[in-house]
């Protein structure tokens, strides 16, 4: 299949363009189109044969649930069967915005879309390309992160030209993604809201909307991942793998930097490429093949846009193993460990 691309200023949208993508997604085509998150894999939600596409051109295992994105609250409540008040509150702070809430499904979202589950979750995403592309597809788009399963998601549309080409009818470039780590997905189908998947919106920011919330046990923690029937069937399978082999190496900074650059040695006196991934307060004191400042601890939004891009450019620089610093930041640390811990199929060396 030929994949069209198609550049879209995301400050000027341009409404001929968005009506075509529209097109393809009404048809049951598939169109992977930027979101303030990442990038995103759409189908029509309503269609089963569009969400059968989506997994096939993923390679995802159809029980791993896709969102459902809307872009007028109006479109919620034909999908949900309630909408419990703390949900609305949470909605009118943070939606549009990087927040999918879990609630029971409706009839019209097929179960080839929820994988299989009686629950559907929901987003409304910000970025106004996608919000003009889901009204134009007629209101529901189903879209998992536009990369092949396994792969780093995708934050500009070289990586989902690299993942997808050949795959998907159309993929929109407007430029990198803002945050650059998926939504944060709080489920609202439990008496007490639950955090499933960390992200932008964190746990501070929930609390102060919801009051008591809690924290899904698999979030941080490698037991969970194995574990029998995941909320968030993302937490089971291996997420976001580069290539190359990649470790944790968690404790004192000093401790930290002296083990990485240890280990970094003995992988290139074994002839490895060696990779590292830091911050800029300690960049500078690695030697290895390749070394990843990913920005300032002090500014973790800068961490979170550049890790999954980090991760690919591992990948092209073809190196054979990867030492990564922990970023336990206040802000969006839960965040980016989650993904760091997945990546790194929770290989952490505490020192
Ligand atoms: P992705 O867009 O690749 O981040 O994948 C979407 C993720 O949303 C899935 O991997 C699940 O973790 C989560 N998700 C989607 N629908 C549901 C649902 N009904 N219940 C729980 N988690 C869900
Ligand atoms: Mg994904």
């Amino acid at each position: 299949m030929e994949t069209e691309i198609l550049i879209i200023d995301k400050n000027a949208v341009d409404e001929e363009k968005i009506a075509r993508a529209g097109r393809i997604l009404q048809n049951g085509g598939l169109v992977a189109f930027p979101t303030e998150t990442v990038y995103g894999l759409g189908g029509n939600a309503l269609l089963p044969d569009a969400s059968r596409k989506i997994y096939a051109a993923k390679g995802r295992p159809s029980d791993n649930p896709l969102i459902v994105h809307i872009a007028d609250m109006e479109h919620l409540r034909p999908i949900v069967t309630e909408v419990p008040q703390s949900a609305i509150r949470l909605a009118e702070v943070y939606w549009p915005g990087p927040l999918t809430m879990i609630f029971n499904k409706t009839d019209l979202v097929p179960y080839e879309t929820s994988g299989g589950l009686d629950t559907v979750a929901v987003r409304m995403p910000s970025h106004p390309v996608a919000a003009a592309l889901i009204r134009a597809a007629g209101g529901y788009v189903a879209a998992p992160s536009a990369n092949l399963s396994g792969r780093p998601s995708t934050t500009n549309a070289e990586h989902v030209i690299r993942d997808l080409s050949g795959r998907i009818d159309m993929i929109i470039d407007s430029g990198e993604s803002d945050i650059g780590l998926e939504s944060t997905i709080v489920d609202f189908t439990e008496d007490v809201p639950v955090i499933l998947r960390p992200g932008y919106i964190n746990l501070a920011m929930l609390s102060e909307v919801l009051g008591e919330v809690k924290i899904d046990p698999g979030i941080l923690d490698a037991a969970a991942e194995k574990g029998i029937r995941p909320k968030a069937p993302g937490m089971r399978y291996r997420h976001y793998a580069p290539k190359a082999g990649l470790k944790i190496v968690e404790g004192e900074r000093g401790q930290v930097i002296s083990r990485i650059q240890e280990l970094a040695d003995a992988a290139a006196r074994e002839g490895k490429r060696t990779g590292i991934m830091a911050s800029d307060e300690t960049a500078g004191y690695y030697r290895a093949d390749v070394v990843k400042d990913l920005g300032s601890v002090s500014r973790d939004e800068d961490i979170a846009h550049r890790l999954f891009d980090a991760l690919r450019q591992f990948d092209d620089e073809d190196v054979d193993v990867i030492y990564s610093e922990a970023f336990d930041t206040p802000r969006m640390g839960q965040a980016i460990m989650n993904r760091l811990l997945k990546a790194a199929g929770h290989e952490v060396i505490y020192v």
